[in-house]
């Protein structure tokens, strides 16, 4: 690991109220950047001032959206202490994007510390009430000036943090969901494991189709048959289905989310049937109509989980559950937010320390 430069801003922002600030805009006073090029690998680890960065117009990220990125938080306990929820699978995961879009990788425990390292900067930023926290937006891209497409030989690797507050104000409320028949967000042998802004751009026009209608997100099916349900927004599906946990397995076009895995290991602890399999619309409608479908939920490190209470395909509309949060649903929210906010043991070790 190299050493890195700390440069402390002059003039510190105002923090935000944590309770009413809208996701993703509350930035902090630093950011951690670092440059790659293939002949002298990553170098100059540093943390400056937040703020603008300069790049070649004829840069790859512009062109030929050469990006990664990954999305973690930082959280007080209520002993004051901050600490990270399993940056390692975020770091892992990373480097697997970053292999399947040629962009370089890096050594996993060198960029938890760089990480840490920023944090511990940023520290106070992180807020202490309950469902509050540090949102860490680690970012990957291709900088070589060079329109001709090639392998990249110049990169840079990013972190930039903002407070956000519980994701649903109104707290855990169950959401509707429209199972979206024309675009798809991925393929296998596509880039859908890969963690990319590419697939969100891509993902975007259906998303906005979806909102116009009423519906805060769409579920994904996948691009091949369009048959089986993948996942749901920019979260996993899992379903509580004749009393075991099932979840789409992973094929390829699907994100191997660090909560779906929390998740399967959680409720395999708590004696609970685990099931990675592919499941159809078909039996998924047919489901939630008999009932042996008992809870849906959306899962992920912005809302931790999301209860799904109904799911639309064209007409055809279907509830979970009478439309309410199931036992399981809130089980697994109490229980994962409880470890990351420090308010349960963490029988796992998941959890990394700041300082
Ligand atoms: C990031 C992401 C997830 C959730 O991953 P977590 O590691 O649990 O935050 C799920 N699906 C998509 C498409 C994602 O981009």
């Amino acid at each position: 690991m190299m050493e890195v430069k700390v440069t402390k801003t002059t003039n510190p922002k105002v923090k935000p109220d944590p309770a009413t600030v809208p996701f993703g805009v509350a930035f902090t006073d630093h950011m951690f950047m670092m440059e790659y090029d293939s002949e002298n690998g990553w170098q100059n680890p540093r943390i400056v001032p937040f703020g603008d960065i300069s790049l070649n117009p004829g840069a790859l990220v512009f062109h030929y959206g050469a990006e990664v990125f990954e999305g973690l938080k930082a959280y007080r306990t209520p002993s004051g202490e901050v600490q990270m929820f399993r940056p390692a699978e975020n770091f892992k995961r990373m480097n697997n994007s970053a292999e399947r879009l040629c962009l370089p990788q890096f050594d996993v425990e060198d960029a938890v510390e760089y990480l840490r390292k920023f944090v511990e900067v940023e520290k106070d930023w992180v807020p202490d009430q309950y469902g509050t926290s540090l949102y860490l937006r680690p970012f990957l891209f291709g900088t070589d000036a060079d329109l001709a497409l090639h392998g990249i030989s110049h990169a840079t690797f990013m972190v930039i943090a903002c407070v956000v507050g519980s994701y649903y104000k109104s707290g855990l409320a169950p959401v509707d969901m429209l199972i979206e028949m024309d675009d798809v967000r991925a393929v296998r042998g596509g880039t859908g494991y890969a963690k990319c802004g590419g697939n969100y751009a891509a993902a975007t026009r259906a998303g906005e189709k979806a909102a116009k209608k009423g519906y805060s997100q769409v579920v994904w099916v996948d691009g091949v048959e369009r048959k089986y349900v993948e996942e749901g927004g920019g979260m996993n599906l899992m379903f509580v289905w004749d009393g075991k946990l099932v979840t789409p397995e992973l094929n390829g076009s699907i994100l191997p989310g660090v909560t779906r895995k929390s998740i399967l290991e959680l409720a395999r602890s708590w004696g609970m049937e685990t099931v990675e399999r592919k499941i159809t619309v078909d039996e998924l409608m047919e489901g939630c109509k008999n009932g042996t479908v008992q809870e849906a939920f959306m899962c992920g490190t912005a809302a931790v989980v999301t209860p799904i209470g109904g799911f639309v395909r064209g007409e055809e509309k279907v509830v979970v559950n009478h439309n309410k949060i199931g036992e399981m649903t809130q089980k697994v929210y109490d229980e994962l937010t409880g470890v990351q906010w420090g308010l349960k043991e963490d029988k796992f070790g998941w959890t990394v320390k700041v300082d």
